[in-house]
């Protein structure tokens, strides 16, 4: 039996726990915050979306950093298998559109409970309130970790160390970075952090105007320097910054560091089941069947009324336009509109806002099967601390139980 300090009480910490602690080993976790999971608590909107139930090869098409170096801690321990253990710990799960797998009860605590329930049943012993400073170590080998609980500060030995501290965002819920702090310390590479999964802040004064206005079944590209980096049908909101929503977010992880400093932009086809010829044909049938009517009357069947203004403007043609002195070149300019509204993306909303964080400790430096450190004997990463990154889907904490589980079952 070894000792083994988590450092951590967020996804990748609990399991981590559960499964050293389940091997027969000492378990000692250190987690800052007043409660366990507090990130855990906000995910899916409160609903948790645990995993994504899709066949495990599909869960390396999510994965947008590092897949490689998941390839053997998710064949170690699999989306199904992460949900066959929280069903045996008494967790009723269920698996909504997409293969989102999410608690019967849409309750993310109830996810957390089933862990705390489960950690308590091998013994981990849950130090609450308490930060871990430091992790010590001597010729290459972890000796244990400096923690601080209220006033006192205190050294705590242990064989193996596992960090699972998560990244930098959304900070208020405790990732603030320490274990990229350790693991600098320790002589490891971090690589460089970027907010993930996060709304785009835009240039255009109209985009600003329709906030709240949210778009369905829309198709968005994102271009660097004219050359399209991301494509995808889905749903989209205007913000009083910016752009949000589903499609925005997933386009987010595809912006790379270097590309905000060139020229971003984005496309929306607000009429994407048809091509611009259909289109053409459909404004020109539009036309015929109201002759009379002002053009402003019209574009009211093309787009949301809150855009129409916007819109109006944005096309040049003047509102109280009767249909029938309608151009074919006028025609063409509003399929243009309705097919390619261009917006300019100048920049990433922060770490508050992004679901994720991007960069993390070098996977070059970490065991893929085991996740100890190739540097520090006896130091393990696991969940979102390491460079590894996915799209939205629960495929983010699949990650942080694959990894988690690769150092629980590994430390010795
Ligand atoms: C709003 C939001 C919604 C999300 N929804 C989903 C979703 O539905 N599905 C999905 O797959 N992913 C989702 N994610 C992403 C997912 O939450 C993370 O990928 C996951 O929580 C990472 O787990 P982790 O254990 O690595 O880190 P965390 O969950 O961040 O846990 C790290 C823990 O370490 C503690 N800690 C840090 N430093 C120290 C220290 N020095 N000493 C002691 N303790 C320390 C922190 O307090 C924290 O509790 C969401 C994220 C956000 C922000």
């Amino acid at each position: 039996m070894s000792k083994i300090v988590v450092v951590g009480g967020g996804a990748a910490g609990m399991l981590a726990s559960i499964i050293a602690a389940r091997n027969g080993h000492q378990v000692v976790l250190f987690e800052k915050n007043e409660k366990l999971g507090k990130k855990l608590y906000i995910t899916g909107k409160g609903r948790c979306n645990i995993t994504n139930a899709c066949d495990v090869e599909e869960l390396f098409n999510n994965i947008l950093t590092n897949k490689k170096f998941m390839y053997s801690s998710i064949y170690g321990f699999t989306n199904h298998d992460m949900m066959d253990m929280l069903s045996e710990c008494g967790l009723k799960i269920k698996t909504e559109r997409g293969n989102r797998v999410f608690p019967d009860s849409d309750k993310s605590s109830d996810v957390i409970a089933v862990l705390q329930k489960t950690m308590k049943k091998y013994g981990v012993e849950i130090n609450l309130d308490t930060q871990v400073l430091k992790i010590t170590s001597d010729e290459g080998r972890v000796t244990g970790v400096v923690v601080k609980k209220g006033k006192e500060t205190l050294n705590v030995s242990a064989d193996s160390v596992i960090v699972a501290t998560g990244g930098v965002s959304y900070p208020t819920t405790g990732s603030t970075g320490d274990g990229h702090t350790f693991a600098k310390e320790l002589g490891h590479n971090v690589t460089e952090l970027l907010p993930g999964l996060v709304p785009f802040n835009t240039k255009e004064e109209w985009v600003k105007e329709l906030q709240g206005l949210s778009l369905k079944n829309v198709e968005v590209s994102v271009f660097c320097d004219n050359k399209e980096i991301y494509n995808e049908f889905g749903e989209m909101l205007f913000t009083h910054f910016g752009v949000s929503g589903p499609v925005i977010l997933s386009a987010s992880s595809y912006i790379k560091s270097d590309m905000l400093k060139k020229k971003l932009t984005m496309t929306i086809d607000l009429k994407p089941a048809m091509s611009e010829e259909q289109l053409g044909q459909r404004v020109l049938r539009e036309t015929e069947a109201n002759v009379n009517k002002a053009w402003k009357n019209v574009i009211e069947n093309f787009i949301p009324k809150k855009m129409v203004p916007v819109m109006l403007d944005k096309i040049g043609i003047p509102g109280d336009k009767k249909m029938n002195s309608i151009t074919k070149e006028e025609r063409m300019r509003i399929v243009a509109a309705l097919k390619k509204l261009e917006i300019t993306i100048v920049g990433l909303r922060g770490f508050n806002e992004a679901i994720i964080t991007r960069g993390g400790v070098a996977t070059k430096e970490i065991n893929p099967t085991t996740m100890e450190s190739k540097l520090v004997k006896g130091l393990y990463f696991a969940g979102e601390v390491l460079d590894v990154d996915a799209v939205t889907g629960g495929f983010n904490l699949q990650i942080a139980w694959s990894t988690a589980y690769a150092a629980g079952i590994s430390v010795e």
